[in-house]
Parts: C-alpha cells; sequence; structure tokens
C-alpha cells in the first residue's frame, strides 16, 4: 500500500493532527495498536457511573479546539465547568484553604505565613539568574518567590498538572513561559503584567484564564468524535513495529491482528508516548532511541470514588484539592468531579477523582494495590469528613502516565530537532514535546500541520 502520510498513535495527539490533514484533503492514514481510539483519554460507564479514567477535562486554550469540535458535529456534547469550580484549595496542617486569585485574598490567606507573604512579594527585586538553562523549577520558584511558596503552591500545583516533582521538573522545559518571563522581562510580576497586554491582542488565551470543558459523555468523546470523522482512515488493532527507509521514502511495518502489514509514504509522523518511539526508529537512528527511552513518565493511579451527598460533611464548594509533599499523605489530591460537571452523577450522589503515586510516590507501581488504595480512601474521607464508605469506586494503573520535562530535557528535544532535519519527512509528535495538557497538544497538531504542509509544498515545487 502507498500512502502520503502516515501517522503513528490514535491518541489526541495524532487524531488532531489528521484532522488538519483530511479537511485539507492529504492523503493520510492513522495507525493505533488499541482497539478504540483516544490513548490515554479513556472514559467509561461502570454500574450507571461515567468517569474519565485519563483527562477529566481540558484548558480552552486554543479556539482551535471549539473549532474542530464544530467542524466534527459535535458542539452539543461540549460542556464547560460550572464556576464553583474556579475555586481549588491546598491542604495544609488538614485544613482545606482556598487558593488567594486576587491581591487581597494573597493578603488575608492563612495558607501562607507573613513572612512567606512578604519573601513572595519581593519577587520584582530578585536579579535575573545567570544560568536558568539548567534550573529545575525547585530552584527557580525558590529563588525568585521563597521556599514557603514552592512548598505550598507550586509544589502541589505540579502534583496536580505534571503528577510531578518541582526538585526534577525543568523549569525553562516544563514552564517555558515561566522561564520566559524572567529571561524577557527580569521577573515574573513583571513579565506576567507586560505579556497580559500583549495577549490581549492575540486568540490565544492563557492558562490561567482559559475556560475548563469536557464533554457529556466523558473526554474520550473527543478523539472518539475525531475517528469517527476520519472514518476509515483510523486503522486500530495496528501494532506499529518499525519505520525504515526506502528510495523513495519511508516504509512503516505493523502487525493488524496477526498480519503482517506494512505501507510505503514520503511522511511519517510519530505520535505514541516516547518510550514507544524510542522502539519504532532505533533503525534509522540509535542515539535518538537513547534519547527517547531516557524521559521518564512516573506511575499513577486514578481512583474514583461515589458517595451519597448526605454522608459528605464539608461543603463542595469547588474544584477540588491538591496536597503539598510537605504534608506527607498517600496522594496527590483530589477533583470534585461531580460538583465541576453535575452531570456527572444524580443530585444525590458526588463523585470524586483522586490521583495516587506520580514521580512524588513512585513506589505504588509495586506495593500491593488494596493497601495503597484503602489508605488513600481514609485519609481523603478525614480531609472532607465523611463518614460513610463509597457507594462505588472504581481504579486504573497507568504504570507510566505522563512524560516529565526534568532537567536535561533541553538535550533531548534539541536532538529531536536534529533527527527531523536530518530525516526530511519524518516527525516526532505526542506529548513528550511541547505540552501536555491536551490543550497543548491541539495546539500542537496545528503547528506540526503547517509544519508538514511547508515541506510538501517545497518537495512540489522542487519535484
Ligand atoms: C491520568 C492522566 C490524567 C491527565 N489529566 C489531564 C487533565 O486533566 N487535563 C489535561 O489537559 N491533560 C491531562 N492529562 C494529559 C493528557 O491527557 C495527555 O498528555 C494527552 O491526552 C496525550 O495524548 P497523546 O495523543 O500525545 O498520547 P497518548 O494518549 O498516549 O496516545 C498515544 C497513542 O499511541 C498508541 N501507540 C503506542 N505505541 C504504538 C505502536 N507501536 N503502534 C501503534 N500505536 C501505538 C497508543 O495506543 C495511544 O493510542 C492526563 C494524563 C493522564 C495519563
Amino acid at each position: 500500500m502507498k500512502k502520503q502520510i502516515v501517522i503513528i498513535g490514535g491518541g489526541i495527539s495524532g487524531l488532531a493532527t489528521a484532522y488538519w490533514f483530511k479537511k485539507n484533503n492529504y492523503d493520510v492514514v492513522v495507525l493505533d495498536k488499541n482497539k478504540e481510539p483516544g490513548g490515554v483519554m479513556e472514559s467509561v460507564t461502570n454500574n450507571g457511573f461515567m468517569f474519565d479514567r485519563g483527562p477529566n477535562s481540558g484548558l480552552e486554550v486554543t479556539p482551535l479546539i471549539k473549532q474542530i469540535v464544530d467542524e466534527i458535529g459535535m458542539s452539543d456534547q461540549f460542556i464547560y465547568a460550572d464556576s464553583t469550580g474556579d475555586k481549588r484549595y491546598i491542604l495544609r496542617n488538614n485544613i482545606l484553604h482556598a487558593l488567594p486569585m486576587k491581591p487581597n485574598l494573597f493578603l488575608a490567606t492563612k495558607l501562607f505565613s507573613w513572612k512567606g507573604k512578604l519573601r513572595a512579594m519581593a519577587e520584582p527585586f530578585v536579579k535575573r539568574s545567570k544560568d536558568g538553562y539548567y534550573q529545575s523549577l525547585a530552584e527557580f520558584v525558590s529563588r525568585r518567590l521563597g521556599k514557603e511558596f514552592l512548598d505550598y503552591a507550586i509544589n502541589p500545583f505540579v502534583a496536580g498538572v505534571y503528577a510531578g516533582n518541582p526538585e526534577e521538573l525543568s523549569v525553562k522545559s516544563a514552564f517555558p513561559k515561566l522561564y520566559a518571563l524572567e529571561e524577557k522581562y527580569g521577573g515574573i510580576f513583571v513579565g506576567a503584567i507586560k505579556t497580559a497586554r500583549a495577549r490581549k491582542k492575540s486568540p490565544e488565551t492563557a492558562k490561567q484564564s482559559a475556560k475548563m470543558f469536557s464533554f457529556k459523555n466523558g473526554m474520550q468523546s473527543f478523539p472518539a468524535g475525531i475517528a469517527k470523522y476520519l472514518g476509515n482512515l483510523v486503522n486500530l488493532n495496528c501494532d506499529v513495529s518499525g519505520v525504515y527507509k526506502t528510495e523513495t521514502g519511508y516504509k512503516v511495518a505493523y502487525t493488524q491482528l496477526d498480519e503482517e502489514k506494512s505501507i510505503d509514504c514520503d511522511i511519517v509522523i510519530s505520535a505514541v508516548p516516547s518510550y514507544s518511539a524510542s522502539k519504532l526508529f532505533g533503525g534509522i537512528d540509535r542515539q535518538l532511541a537513547e534519547h527517547l527511552n531516557e524521559i521518564y513518565y512516573p506511575p499513577v493511579i486514578v481512583l474514583y470514588l461515589v458517595y451519597k451527598k448526605s454522608s459528605i460533611q464539608r461543603p463542595l464548594d469547588g474544584f477540588g484539592f491538591l496536597i503539598p509533599s510537605k504534608e506527607k499523605k498517600s496522594f496527590l489530591g483530589a477533583i470534585w468531579s461531580s460538583v465541576i460537571f453535575p452531570t456527572r452523577t444524580t443530585e444525590d450522589k458526588t463523585a470524586f477523582t483522586l490521583f495516587i503515586g506520580g514521580s512524588r510516590n513512585p513506589e505504588i507501581a509495586d506495593m500491593d494495590r488494596d493497601s495503597v488504595l484503602k489508605k488513600a480512601i481514609k485519609e481523603f474521607q478525614e480531609v472532607m469528613v465523611i463518614n460513610e464508605k463509597p457507594i462505588f469506586n472504581a481504579h486504573r494503573f497507568w504504570s507510566k502516565a505522563i512524560p516529565q520535562y526534568n532537567v536535561g530535557y533541553v538535550e533531548h528535544d534539541k536532538y529531536f530537532a536534529e533527527f527531523e532535519t536530518n530525516n526530511p519527512g519524518l516527525y516526532l509528535s505526542g506529548n513528550f514535546r511541547g505540552g501536555i495538557a491536551v490543550g497543548d497538544c491541539i495546539r500542537n497538531s496545528d503547528v506540526l500541520y503547517n509544519k508538514v504542509k511547508e515541506f510538501l509544498d517545497s518537495k512540489n515545487k522542487i519535484d
């Protein structure tokens, strides 16, 4: 079989990229080893409860999200989070403190001590670092905003986003916009004011002000909807084993339900996790395989719990809470799922999603699963003042959940760019490049589409 473009991986990254190609009449095909599209975006229904086992929501950071949703006819499925979810809590000394989102609330909060607040407010007077390039997020934040801000704001925040550890994450790679504020403007506060002015002119929305969205039947509806639009261009149960150079382009070898097959093509886009991609390109570039293999994906357990509303003594007035590692709990935080998206359960019940493990506690992978879950449920019930057992619980163990853009990642990223330059027509995408959030994956799909289009246009001119 001969195709112009083969995309390996039918998660949101691969499918959104395929979407732009199909819309613009390119000859494209997607191969995925799973029997359903969506990758880590998994939504399931069990005992009448619908829940997400991967991402629970996305942030509408780019108009491209709504554009795809509308164009594939899913507008009636698209839902925004209830505004109650705007309030977020952080646990300190077993008390949930609302995260202060305005200067007056920052001054009033008991989440930080006065010493901690004054130290954070001194940020504009902190000098720029001479060597920001290899700094961890922890080094960057404690230098600019102080240790208490790191421990009680940033540490829980990165647990919520990356299931990550600020001591290991690279500020430049994991939070490039934050890093750029110091690089360009000398500090975070000054930079934030200046970039907010510039952003007003752009169609993109900053993560902190973007609206949170999902779908009536969960996040997997999105990749499933794109796959439906793509129709027979999406081939499931196709486990790709390697990509090889040919005289005219590339060959993608795969097994579909025990049958060995291959496709010849001009363009190969890899949209699989880095540890999978490392097995595909070893024949073309051994060093690339090593770089891809070095990206760490910690294990995470997603635990879904449903309680009778009457058994919860705490007011349900927010998105949920995150836990700083200093609090020494066995889970990272909890999303109050049916508060944000009320249609997730009936009026008399409340659904929660807890996250356990991550870079903070990777040992959960080898521990007795029941004990890990029991401990998390016990601690969760204490925080929420819940006096009855959950009426339903289910969990999903991800042995390799989310790629960590750790210190040293810049070297991998440099090599990925070099690999693409040395092998025209091969592209590496997916959430280990350019951001892990669903919104990042959508934005990157459009950037990649334009890059490939430019390459094909220039190739056509030469031919
Ligand atoms: C538990 C969890 C919670 C998250 N929560 C959020 C959240 O709340 N908000 C948010 O914005 N983001 C969240 N994320 C991150 C976000 O969901 C992911 O970064 C994003 O969905 C990744 O999409 P992807 O297409 O790049 O990769 P994946 O979803 O991993 O898709 C890769 C695809 O490649 C396929 N594949 C792999 N190897 C092969 C092979 N050899 N041959 C063929 N196919 C192959 C796989 O089957 C898979 O379908 C979360 C992630 C996890 C795991």
